[in-house]
Parts: C-alpha cells; sequence; structure tokens
C-alpha cells in the first residue's frame, strides 16, 4: 500500500491505525460473522459502539455527560447552520454572529432566515484575512446566542482567544480544528463539526449542547430538525450514520493513545512551525494569506507565491515529491496546506524542504 502526503482540506486523512481498524470492521464486528455495515443500528454490537462513541467525544473535550449532550446527524456543518437558528432563534429575536470567513458567512445567512443576525464583528472587507478583534455585541440579555467559527479553513485563519459573549450563550462552528487544540470547551453552551476535516469520514457531524441550554430549545420542530428530540432519542430518531460514527470512535482512541488534546495541539504547533518558518524566510517569495501571524491557522495554512507564474511549476514539483491536495479554495486562490492531526509531521518537513528548495531555485 502507498500513502502519499495528502494536503486535502476535507475529506482529509486519517490515522492508518484508524483505517486499518475500520476495514477489519468492514469485514466482521467482534466476531458476530457480520460486517459493521450489515448490523442493526439497534443491535447490542451497535451500541456498545455508539454509548462509547458519544462518551469520548465528551471526554476528549473534558466535559461531563451531566452537564452535556451529544448528537451523531447527517447533513453536514451546513445542516447545522440552519438547526442552530431553527431550535434557538425566533423572528423578533437577535443572535451575535461573527463574520470571518465563508463558511461563518454562510451560517449568518442561514440565520437570517429565522430572526435578526446582529454581526458583531466581521473581516468581510479585508477579503477575511484576519480575526476581528473589536466586537459590537448586543447588550446583556439580548442575543440568544452568539456563534462563531474557530478555525476558517478556506482563508486560514483561526481563533485562539475566546471571544467576549455579554453572557449570551456561546456557539461555534468547529468543523476544522475539533479535538485539534486544547481550548475550554466549558465556556460553550452549543459547538458543532461535520467529522470529515479533523474527526473521521464525511456523514456524520457531532453536536454537543449543554443540557441547561437545550432546556431553552424550540418544541415544535420537526423531530429530525430538532436538538431536543435528537439529544432524547441519543441520536438514534432514525438510523444514524453508523460506519462514520464509528470511525470517529476510532479517531477518538488514537488520539487518548497521543496523549490527549494537550499533547495534540503541542504536535500541531510544531507541525505548522516547520511550515510557516520555511514561508517566513523568504517573504519576498511566499505571502501567507493570514493577515496577522497570531491568528494564522495551525489546520490550514494558505499561502501564495509572490510571482504566480511559477504556479504550475511549484505544483508540478510537489506532485514529484508525492504531495497532494495543495491547491488553494476556488474563491481564495493560492495554495492551502491543510495538515489536520493526522497528518504527519514528516510532511510537513517535506513542504517545508519543498518551500526552501523552490524559492532558491525560482527567487
Ligand atoms: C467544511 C466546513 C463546513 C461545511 O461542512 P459540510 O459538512 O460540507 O456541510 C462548515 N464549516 C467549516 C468550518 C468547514 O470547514
Amino acid at each position: 500500500m502507498r500513502r502519499i502526503y495528502n494536503f486535502s482540506a476535507g475529506p482529509a486523512v486519517h490515522p492508518l491505525p484508524v483505517l486499518e481498524e475500520a476495514s477489519q470492521a468492514i469485514l466482521e464486528i467482534n466476531g458476530s460473522g457480520m460486517s459493521l455495515l450489515e448490523v442493526s443500528h439497534r443491535s447490542k454490537d451497535y451500541d456498545a459502539i455508539h454509548v462509547e462513541a458519544m462518551a469520548n467525544v465528551l471526554g476528549t473535550l473534558g466535559l461531563s455527560a451531566d452537564e452535556y449532550a451529544v448528537c451523531f446527524l447527517g447533513g453536514g456543518a451546513s445542516l447545522q447552520f440552519a438547526m442552530l437558528p431553527m431550535n434557538f432563534l425566533a423572528p423578533g429575536q437577535t443572535a451575535d454572529y461573527l463574520d470571518a470567513g465563508e463558511w461563518g458567512s454562510k451560517a449568518i445567512a442561514e440565520a437570517r432566515r429565522v430572526g435578526t443576525v446582529n454581526v458583531a464583528g466581521s473581516s468581510a472587507d479585508t477579503k477575511y484575512d484576519r480575526i476581528p478583534r473589536t466586537l459590537a455585541l448586543s447588550p446583556p440579555g439580548a442575543a440568544r446566542y452568539l456563534h462563531f467559527t474557530t478555525n476558517n479553513t478556506i482563508e486560514g485563519t483561526q481563533v485562539f482567544a475566546l471571544p467576549e459573549t455579554n453572557g449570551a450563550p456561546l456557539t461555534a462552528d468547529m468543523s476544522s480544528d475539533i479535538f485539534a487544540v486544547d481550548r475550554d470547551h466549558s465556556r460553550f453552551d452549543l459547538l458543532y463539526a461535520g467529522a470529515q476535516k479533523n474527526a473521521g469520514p464525511a456523514g456524520v457531524t457531532m453536536i454537543v449542547i449543554r443540557r441547561s441550554f437545550l432546556e431553552t430549545a424550540h418544541k415544535n420542530l420537526s423531530p429530525m430538525l430538532s436538538y431536543a428530540v435528537q439529544a432524547q432519542k441519543d441520536s438514534l430518531y432514525n438510523t444514524p450514520p453508523v460506519f462514520p460514527i464509528f470511525v470517529v470512535n476510532l479517531t477518538l482512541k488514537w488520539i487518548a493513545a497521543q496523549g490527549g488534546l494537550a499533547a495534540i495541539e503541542k504536535n500541531n504547533r510544531e507541525k505548522a512551525a516547520l511550515i510557516y518558518d520555511a514561508l517566513d524566510a523568504t517573504p519576498d517569495f511566499y505571502q501567507t494569506c493570514a493577515a496577522e501571524p497570531s491568528d494564522r491557522s495551525l489546520m490550514n495554512i494558505t499561502f501564495r507565491l509572490a510571482d504566480e507564474s511559477h504556479n504550475a511549476a511549484f505544483l508540478a514539483e510537489a506532485k514529484k515529491r508525492d504531495m497532494d491536495g495543495l491547491p488553494g479554495h476556488r474563491n481564495v486562490g493560492g495554495f492551502r496546506a491543510s495538515v489536520y492531526n493526522a497528518f504527519p509531521a514528516e510532511g510537513c518537513q517535506a513542504l517545508a524542504d519543498l518551500l526552501t528548495e523552490f524559492a532558491r531555485q525560482n527567487g
């Protein structure tokens, strides 16, 4: 089997031991004579996986099941853009949103279908090259919640200091950096993440909700769109995405074996520094897309060549060195190296070497 350096932004690289164990489970689960893909979602074999996965999501984030509920839903993070306001907002009510990237702006558009959005901070006028810091929050008690994106996958910026909320419940889209940094998750009232960036395969989205916040959700929704119903049924109202949940659980066990989020964050910082240091060494040749070094994402490293006529040659050289997935998002251009938890440090070093050598040969 061949493994290249896969810099894809998502679906993205998985740990090899996770892929190996997942492939075994596709053949047979627990000596049952059946594939994981063949057992009922209400069977004993699957139930043990489901319960363990919920516990491991909370355990990894440092949260307790007394205080927080976990849901595993389909529809991607994009469905959560709509579900969050459906459950917590109403006509005439306001929610505060930070507008720091394309995904955040999509979340804002969905909230506007339901209620009023106060854009409390935006970097749209500088093409989302930074995290907005001066916020115009709603007065205390006026906003149902504040929503932001912890890591802007497309633009390559990340939030390291959690925003103030004036007392509003804190909610976030963590799709591209969940389980990547050791933040204080108990500050959040609701967080969600599609699995396919940093936590598993496409097909499942994790939602973690503080139970006291959940009690304030609307009750008169279609059951599939109701956090209250989904949480009360442990995401088994209908057939959940069994295989993606299984792989997320394997990934969480792999994270624990690495030493948990503190060790993972340390490793991610070292990996990202290899690439940023190489970019910064020749600032006339490479430019990072994030305006402030303090906003630079550890997950998605976005950069361009000062002379874009070298772009094709750079990609060809990357391909020769077994690297894939480096072109930037179509709306941003340039390049993007996505180096999620499972991306190996050797691959970061290999890209750093390419950056250094390519600048030397073409600068
Ligand atoms: C990829 C991504 C999304 C969209 O995820 P889907 O699962 O495709 O809906 C939303 N938010 C962020 C931050 C992302 O990186």
